[in-house]
């Protein structure tokens, strides 16, 4: 069997013959000849309809997958053609091909794949290719993919930001978190009013006035453009970052107490405390839960943080969000008392968002925020995997690439 009975089998192209196969001076690739076929019509690649041929252009290399061992080029001779509908000479689009791209479509959507599962450093190794063909394959894959998505209709979705770099380096994330789909939506730059209004007008009038749930966190940016975007949605605080806040408020006072009590010279007492106050009680091993009791007898504010920290968690079994507000009032009154400064804030802030936290309630906690922070967590997965370039653009396709469950360009075949 050759090589192109094989080719015409999984790789062949209206209008397009392959000639022949042979190796290359040096023995490391294979090299196929395609043609055009007798008396077919090239296409125009800016208005992609069948216009008279021009002339040629120099012969053209297309990498195509490798094969036990050889790299693969399709050599092809590019025609151009006299447009008459785009009134220019333009040169001719071919279905492998995606533009000036130095690698077939077969072999992009091929490398793409591979590098949802390894990391694009691990991808270019194992195919003894470049980073930057990785980068260009996953380029072309998620470009179609957003072209060609479909967003439907969107009930519920979720902003949260990431930070990528030291320096206030963030992404605004924004997912959809529906019961039957979640994915994310859209990537921007910064964490500003503008990056997250850019998801807005990414999506549309049409679809954006049809949300029914939102759900962020206390970043002020956010929680102004929700307001002015879906007047009408439900909007929720995300639990996690609520609890995070008061895990970090917590830490402050044990940090700042545990300072003044080496300056008075006292008992360490809170020394390796850390850990045991800041983890739930029933994720503690015995020995811990010991330690912690024993913390706790001392009339220590950072006892007296932590006990309303876990009191606080009380907060999310209510069914009602009646009953959940008279909780959460009685749990700011009794904070604005306690002299702790940390706390204090955190109350002071949950006065002011009562109303989005009690919409979790009101939303029959069916709209879990649980599902933004594991996506969230997937997506700083995504990028510990090593890309080689931190930068923006490399970390846009690579989420959208890991997360966005975009479709995938249609093949002649399916190789991988
Ligand atoms: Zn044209």
């Amino acid at each position: 069997m050759e090589l192109i009975t094989i080719l015409n089998r999984c790789h062949r192209f209206r209008g397009f013959v392959y000639q022949h196969a042979r190796f290359s001076a040096d023995h490391k690739s294979i090299e196929v000849g395609v043609r055009p076929r007798k008396g077919s019509t090239a296409i125009c690649s800016r208005c992609h309809q069948p216009a008279r041929g021009y002339d040629e252009l120099a012969e053209r290399r297309f990498e195509f997958i490798p094969l036990w061992g050889f790299f693969v080029f399709l050599l092809y001779t590019m025609r151009r053609v006299d447009c008459r509908r785009c009134g220019a000479v333009v040169v001719e689009e071919v279905p492998w091909g995606d533009g000036k791209r130095t690698l077939t479509k077969a072999y992009m959507l091929f490398l793409a794949r591979w590098a949802r599962r390894l990391s694009w450093k691990e991808t270019a190794a194992a195919f003894r290719t470049s980073w930057d063909k990785v980068f260009d394959a996953v380029e072309h894959v998620v470009t179609w993919g957003l072209e060609h998505r479909g967003l439907g209709q969107i009930d519920a979705i979720g902003v949260d930001e990431i930070q990528y770099a030291k320096g206030h380096k963030y992404l605004t994330l924004v997912y959809q978190i529906d019961p039957d789909i979640t994915r994310l939506l859209w990537v921007g730059k910064e964490r500003t009013i503008e990056s997250f209004q850019g998801f807005f007008t990414a999506i549309g009038e049409e679809v954006t006035s049809k949300i029914a749930f939102v759900c962020s966190d206390m970043w002020e940016p956010y929680l102004k453009v929700i307001r002015e975007k879906c007047s009408e949605a439900l909007h929720i605080l995300d639990r996690f970052h609520i609890v995070a806040k008061m895990n970090k408020a917590l830490d402050e006072v044990r940090a700042d107490e545990t300072r003044r009590m080496r300056l008075a010279g006292l008992d360490p007492v809170l020394r390796k405390s850390r850990w045991l106050l800041l983890r739930r009680e029933e994720n503690l091993k015995d020995e811990q839960r010991f330690r912690l009791r024993d913390i706790l007898r001392y009339n220590l504010k950072t006892v007296r943080a932590y006990l309303l920290k876990e009191v606080f968690q009380q907060l999310w079994d209510y069914q009602s969000a009646a009953w959940a507000g008279k909780f959460l009032d009685e749990w700011c009154r009794h904070t604005m008392r306690s002299r702790i400064e940390p706390m204090k804030k955190i109350a002071r802030s949950l006065r002011e968002h009562r109303e989005l936290i009690l919409n979790y309630f009101r939303a029959k906690k069916t709209i879990s925020s649980g599902t933004v922070e594991g996506l969230n967590n997937k997506a700083k997965v995504t990028m510990r995997k090593s890309y080689g370039f931190r930068t923006f653009r490399v970390l846009e396709l690579s989420l959208y690439h890991a997360l966005g469950k975009l479709p995938d360009p249609e093949s002649t075949h399916d190789f991988f």
